[in-house]
């Protein structure tokens, strides 16, 4: 990141910086079906044609060997925001995202107070923080299972989406109801598809690890009996269903098998579910617990082959902070879940593009129309005179996982000490610089 008139990221002030020359990135646009490397120009922050007379106060960023997307979108963040301070909050989950090339994530409604209500709601709407953050909220009052929220106020008030997540909607006529209600008004119902009868105490699947620790087994059918239920009700109601993270070979083949008949079904799947399995898991540690769990090799496959072909059409994080104390007493006693907006780019992009060989565009689909498709929101773009948001990548400089350095206040990360290719360099969100980053180890 040299050369004459050309600067480097890190010495741009993040206040300043508007007018931007980004010069021979590789342009890859899914919804423009563009892959090229060109400029491009970014004056106020508004994305614009490159002008043939550049203005006089314009930063030049030499983004050769690099990727420029839109900004990625994540389905499925916790920022414990009202509620749990010590683990993340609105502004440090939002610097997070940026940090990760996130422009846009949707947070899930179980917070304390749950997202239950328009004022809860309206609470992470802050239009200053790093992240246009578009809430979900939930189903049920109080995430309780047993009345619906007031979906039409929600709706009205900036929902994107119902759930309940951290626990299923496991009673099918309600489910029904909100299904009907939610897609009335335009709206996607995603499901934590865990059966609580047939999960029971289960925290972990069989491994040797649960026999080793002697831990409660989680039965795969506690998650492909809930999709089959989600995919019964979407069937019936002729309405939208989305299924968050995703963890069993079976659950994905039931979707790839209901998508062909046309239910409306949608899947999410973690970096962490297409990474690890639970022959992953070595020792007694807390980092390794989530729920669902991790999968067997088998179900790792399997989910990978259902995120190339499309079956799974969005990578979802389930970025899931919790406060170093409350991780580090062993596996049955943490909560579940792990952080991964700092690791997400590195984690896909290693596995599924340098791995699995799936194209570079696709895994940018993945990651920006996917998701926005299955929120019915339009696709993700670089759109000329619009506020810009946009990533630049850096995919071929390898660089070693190191959670005391992440944006993020937890370090509940099972990748530490990982090498991955993929990272965020720079992220615009609505025009502004919200993460630049010069070139690491
Ligand atoms: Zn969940």
């Amino acid at each position: 990141m040299s050369g004459s008139g050309v600067e480097s990221i890190s010495s741009m002030n993040a206040s300043e910086c508007t007018t931007l020359l980004i010069q021979n990135a590789r342009i890859i646009d899914p919804a423009a079906h563009r892959d090229e490397v060109a400029d491009l120009f970014i004056a106020n922050g508004i994305l614009q044609p490159v002008p043939s007379v550049l203005p006089s106060n314009i930063r030049r960023i030499d983004a050769k060997g690099l990727v420029a997307t839109p900004g990625l979108w994540d389905l499925h963040v916790h920022f414990r925001d009202p509620g749990n301070p010590r683990a993340e909050t609105l502004e440090s989950g939002s610097r997070a995202a940026a940090a990760g090339g996130f422009t846009h994530v949707v947070t899930m409604p179980n917070t304390s107070p749950a997202c239950d209500t328009p004022a809860v709601l309206q609470h992470q709407m802050n239009p200053s923080l790093a992240v246009r953050i578009l809430p979900s909220a939930c189903v049920t009052r109080s995430r309780s299972g047993d009345v619906l929220a007031d979906l039409e106020a929600l709706a009205a008030a900036g929902a994107v989406a119902f759930t309940d997540d951290g626990t299923m909607v496991d009673n099918p006529s309600l489910m029904a109801e909100a299904m009907r209600r939610a897609s009335a008004l335009s709206r996607v119902v995603m499901d934590h598809a865990v059966l609580p009868k047939l999960a029971g105490p289960g925290v972990i699947r069989a491994c040797e690890a649960a026999k080793r620790l002697n831990l409660p087994v989680f039965p795969p059918e506690a998650e492909t009996e809930a999709v089959a239920q989600d995919i019964r009700i979407s069937r019936q109601t002729g309405a939208p269903i989305h299924i968050q993270h995703l963890s069993c070979a079976e659950s994905a083949a039931a979707i790839r098998a209901a998508q062909r008949d046309g239910v409306r079904v949608s899947a999410e799947a973690s970096p962490h579910h297409l990474a690890l399995s639970a022959d992953d898991i070595a020792d007694d540690q807390g980092d390794f617990r989530m729920n669902p769990p991790l999968g067997n090799r088998l179900d790792v496959l399997k989910l990978r082959e259902a995120v190339l072909d499309g079956t799974i059409a969005a990578f979802a994080t389930d970025h899931a902070p919790h406060a170093p104390d409350t991780k580090a007493h062993g596996f049955m006693r943490a909560p579940s879940g792990v952080i991964g907006l700092e690791t997400a780019v590195g984690v896909t992009y290693t596995l599924m593009v340098g791995v699995e060989r799936m194209p570079l565009s696709v895994w940018v689909e993945r990651w920006t129309t996917g998701p926005a498709a299955i929120l019915g929101l339009p696709a993700p773009r670089l759109a000329m005179g619009k506020p810009a948001d946009l990533v630049l990548l850096d995919v071929t400089t390898p660089w070693r996982v190191d959670p005391a350095r992440f944006q993020s206040r937890a370090r509940n990360c099972p990748f530490a000490r990982w090498t991955l290719h993929g990272r965020a360099r720079l992220t615009l969100c609505e025009g502004r610089i919200t993460w630049m980053d010069d070139p690491w180890e």
